[in-house]
């Protein structure tokens, strides 16, 4: 409980200041930062690209159109939101919801690393190719196309702990490209769903071998 409790005043320090960050060039035209939101003991950890119009406007992530499909992607595998943590490696929207700048990364990543390792999820989905690369560089992986590692597995060693990364499109991309839609959700049904059922079965085993 004490840890519980010193991990949420730690949070509450980051999310202040995250919204008051300047950082980098993005505070100027933002009306929130988005830092993010879920549980804290969340075994699963999304992260998309930066927030965009809607998510500028209320201050929290994927509340617009992608947020409608990440939130449908979830509830297909029995997901609710309110299991996952939700946040973007660029916590300012970027003008016209251009890519963010890698000056732009590097000011604002360490925030995402810091959520990370407070809350040491057992699997993180990086939504999009900025993410699944910033992730995939701190697994030693140069990745040149989200193509070639969407729906792998790879693993992340952080404070002696394996955490499972799954690459996979932008949802906002599925909204426009139908054939995008049908990867997302065949990785979501297929390797996300199969990942977070064997999180459960390995509980099981724990308390068998137990008792
Ligand atoms: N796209 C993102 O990458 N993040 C959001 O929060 C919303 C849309
Ligand atoms: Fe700070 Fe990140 Fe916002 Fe830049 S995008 S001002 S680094 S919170």
């Amino acid at each position: 409980m004490k840890q519980l409790n010193n991990d949420y005043r730690t949070y509450q320090e980051l999310v202040e200041e995250i919204l008051e960050c300047k950082k980098c060039r993005l505070w100027s035209g933002r009306k929130n930062a988005v830092p993010g939101e879920g549980p804290l003991n969340a075994k699963i950890m999304l992260i998309g690209e930066a927030p965009g119009r809607m998510e500028d406007l209320e201050g929290r992530p994927f509340v617009g159109a992608a947020g409608k499909l990440l939130t449908k992607l979830l509830s297909d595998i029995g997901l609710s939101r309110e299991e996952v943590y939700i946040t973007n490696l660029i916590k300012c929207r970027p003008p016209q919801n251009r890519d963010p700048l890698p000056d732009e990364i590097e000011a604002c990543s360490p925030y995402l690393d810091r959520q990370i390792r407070l809350l040491m999820p057992k699997i993180i989905v990086t939504l999009g190719r900025h993410s699944t690369k910033y992730i995939l560089s701190k697994c030693g992986m140069r990745v040149s196309s989200i193509g070639q590692v969407r729906g792998k597995v790879f693993l992340m060693k952080l404070n002696n702990s394996l955490i499972k990364v799954i690459p996979t499109y932008h949802p906002a991309v599925a909204l426009y490209n139908p054939k995008m839609k049908i990867f997302l959700e065949e990785d979501f049904r297929r390797i996300i769903k199969k990942e977070i059922d064997n999180l459960s079965k390995s509980k099981a085993v724990t308390i068998e071998d137990f008792f």
